[in-house]
């Protein structure tokens, strides 16, 4: 189907119908925020099923995919490896509450892909990775001061709820209601890729930071790439003063390649945080670091964390049948090139159309800035316009192609996605595009 032959505007009635009556008992229908699609108006999807790189509405609609679960489905829906690892362990039951050997597998694929981390917690969500690694922080260093950046996402706990990016991001909300006043103060923001900021910041407060906690590559406000020596400047200046280094890969791990983007930024953190891709589409994250820093976590140490479906067996067989399948040669290769080839021909439609963009880019993630400056933290990200966003966000679904709800997240290539695809979008950009220039 090429991009003029595709229907404009599909018919989404029972969509329409089933999302109404979820407003009813959903809180704005939803049980995430950006899925109401508030920033970009138009109407919220109701997904029925999905294969590869296409999902299909309630109504039957395809679309082609770049949201692919916020990143999580790198391998696109329903992969039959994955599909088969949950259905057998559904077969042999689904939680236990005590230790499967499924835990001890999924473990050993991440630390045998990232040798550093030595030891591996596994929590339910990206939240309480995150949430979970501050509090081993704060109680090893006996502090109690976080430094994070403007724009950088790092899950809805309390202490990362101010200036953050994502559905916050979308929503405009810069500081949230019910996060206590004392609590927030304890979080510090930082411009993202400002290393004189955060400098200042260590030679005001000294003793008192516990850790920075940084995404290695900002996804979260769009892409968002770090500056040659950012990252490697926060080792540096968390090593002389005494605090951790928190590496949230929650989208970026086994994303770039089969283990951790640090290894390819050059950077490695006490802490890391991993979720989305490393469960293959159903809840699992993790956080780890050496064994003598998590020995620090109950039941070893004194930090307390805890949950009833952590490790939980469907849960660990998604993922380590995920792992398995981004082990084989040639799956990394294959998407960067097509995510290169997508890059590439939405440059060229936006320069054709005469739209003033950047285009952010790394492996499979990028962003459409409609912005005329180079876009390098959170105020340089708000400045796109995010009304031109909406109304290419629109048009693209409109024509069956499933862009980011929203102008601060990333459009994600997953394996599963073709040359034929990436062609098809290209050309439905370029008509879009034009549209939009008129
Ligand atoms: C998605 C995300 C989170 C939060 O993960 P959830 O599973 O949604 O709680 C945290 N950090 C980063 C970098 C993320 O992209």
């Amino acid at each position: 189907m090429s991009a003029t032959q595709a229907q404009v505007k599909p018919e989404r009635k029972r969509s329409r119908e089933i999302f109404e009556k979820a407003e009813k008992v959903l809180v704005g229908g939803v049980n995430s925020p950006v899925r109401a699609f508030r920033s970009v108006g138009g109407e919220p999807l109701i997904i029925e099923r999905g294969s590869g790189q296409y999902l299909y509405d309630a109504d039957g609609n395809p679309l082609l995919d770049y949201v692919c679960s916020w990143g999580a489905m790198l391998l696109g829906h329903a992969h039959p490896a994955v599909t088969k690892a949950i259905a057998e362990q559904a077969g042999r039951g689904t939680s236990f509450g005590v230790t499967t050997e499924l835990e001890l597998e999924l473990a050993t694929l991440i630390t045998k892909a990232i040798p550093f981390l030595e030891k591996v917690r596994f929590v339910s969500s990206g939240t309480e990775a995150t949430m979970s690694a501050v509090r081993l922080a704060r109680g090893v260093t006996k502090r109690d001061l976080i430094i994070k950046f403007e724009g950088c996402y790092h899950g809805h706990a309390d202490s990362f709820l101010s200036q953050a990016g994502s559905g916050l991001a979308t929503l405009g909300i810069a500081e949230c209601p019910g996060v206590p006043q004392a609590l927030a103060a304890l979080t510090i923001n930082v411009p993202y890729n400002d290393l004189a900021g955060v400098e200042k910041v260590f030679s005001e407060q000294k003793e008192k930071i516990a850790a920075v906690i940084v995404e290695p590559i900002a996804a979260n406000m769009g892409v968002v790439l770090p500056k040659e020596g950012f990252l490697q400047g926060l080792r540096e200046l968390t090593k002389k003063h005494g605090a951790l280094l928190i590496i949230d890969e929650v989208i970026t791990g086994f994303r770039l390649q089969n283990g951790s983007a640090q290894t390819l930024l050059g950077v490695q953190g006490d802490l890391t945080t991993m979720g989305k891709i490393i469960g293959g589409g159903v809840p699992v994250a993790a956080y780890g670091g050496s064994a003598e820093l998590m020995n620090n976590v109950a039941p070893l140490g004194p930090v307390y964390q805890a949950g009833t479906l952590a490790g939980n067996p469907l849960a660990m067989s998604a993922g380590i049948a995920t792992l398995k399948e981004l082990a084989k040669p040639g799956i990394y290769e294959n998407i960067a090139a097509n995510a290169k080839k997508l890059v590439h021909g939405l440059k060229n439609a936006l320069a054709g159309a005469g739209i003033a963009a950047q285009v952010n880019s790394i492996g499979s993630l990028s962003t459409v800035f409609f912005a005329p400056e180079p876009v390098a933290d959170y105020t340089g990200a708000k400045r796109s316009d995010t009304k031109v966003y909406a109304r290419y966000f629109r048009e693209m679904l409109n024509r069956g192609i499933f862009l980011a709800p929203s102008q601060f997240e990333a459009a994600f290539v997953s394996a599963n996605h073709t040359p034929a695809d990436i062609d098809r979008t290209i050309a439905t950009a370029q008509e879009v595009l034009k549209s939009l220039a008129a």
